[in-house]
């Protein structure tokens, strides 16, 4: 897809935002990195959170066979890689610079999930992975660094995990402790990284994954729903 296919013409910074929810988008977000330090976002003042939702039948296929093929987001993640070129484009033909996040090496990497929570698209869920209103945990995500002065969405604070303890009691390898995330606080306070990359990699050895925490995610259920499919009524609704 490019911007001519997408059947629009950039005209302004006002226009971008639905512009990409148009090539595809599910969620798009603006984050304000002013107040972090200049090496961590590359001298950029703003960063574009862009999501897309995992599609759903693959996702109750995962949730009833608790496993799924560890090759499952790379028709996503090719997406998304695309809808950053078209923002990069789109950017561009405005006379703005921009570039996609990637990992640096010897700096504190910022990251998307960072960035999705500082620009409004998710908070983090005690699975440790971002949860989005309408498309739960199933929102997959990649980020625009820019010069151009897009107004910023209003940060995400708190969990709307509420007293949901779903993912907690569906992880085998008991990695979320089922304490609850608010903004600036570490993940490793209340999620254990290593039970679950030790789960993933047993499964990986299999040419599998697991995120199972994303499939039973009420969040996602509702998503699912909403989409159509039919989901077993076996889920909890979060408080
Ligand atoms: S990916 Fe699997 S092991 Fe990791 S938190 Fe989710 S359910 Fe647990
Ligand atoms: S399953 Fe419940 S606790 Fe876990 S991320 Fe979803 S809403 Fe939050």
């Amino acid at each position: 897809m490019d911007m001519a296919a997408a059947g629009t013409q950039p005209r302004t910074l006002a226009d971008f935002k639905n512009y990409l929810l148009d090539c595809g988008a599910a969620v798009v977000g603006v984050a304000d990195l002013t107040a972090l330090p200049a090496e961590r976002r590359r001298d950029f003042p703003r960063a574009v959170s862009i999501g897309m939702a995992l599609p759903p039948d693959p996702i109750l296929h995962l949730r009833r066979r608790r496993q799924r093929p560890a090759d499952s987001e790379r028709p996503i993640q090719a997406a998304l890689a695309e809808l950053a070129r078209i923002a990069l484009q789109y950017l561009a033909a405005l006379g703005h610079h921009a570039e996609v996040l990637t990992p640096t090496p010897g700096t504190p990497a910022l990251t998307h999930d960072e960035v999705a929570v500082l620009a409004g698209v998710a908070w983090i869920g005690k699975s440790s992975r971002p949860v989005n209103w309408d498309f739960g945990s199933a929102v997959r995500l990649t980020t625009v660094l820019t010069d151009a002065d897009l107004a910023p969405d209003k940060p995400v604070d708190t969990s709307f995990c509420g007293t949901c303890l779903v993912c907690t009691q569906a992880c085998i390898a008991h990695a979320p402790s089922g304490n609850l995330w608010h903004r600036g606080e570490a993940i490793r306070d209340f999620f254990n990284q290593a039970a679950c990359d030790e789960r993933r990699q047993k499964l990986a050895a299999l040419g599998l994954d697991c995120r199972v925490c994303m499939s039973v995610c009420p969040y996602t259920t509702v998503y699912m729903l909403h989409s159509g499919v039919d989901v077993p009524n076996e889920d909890e609704t979060p408080t």
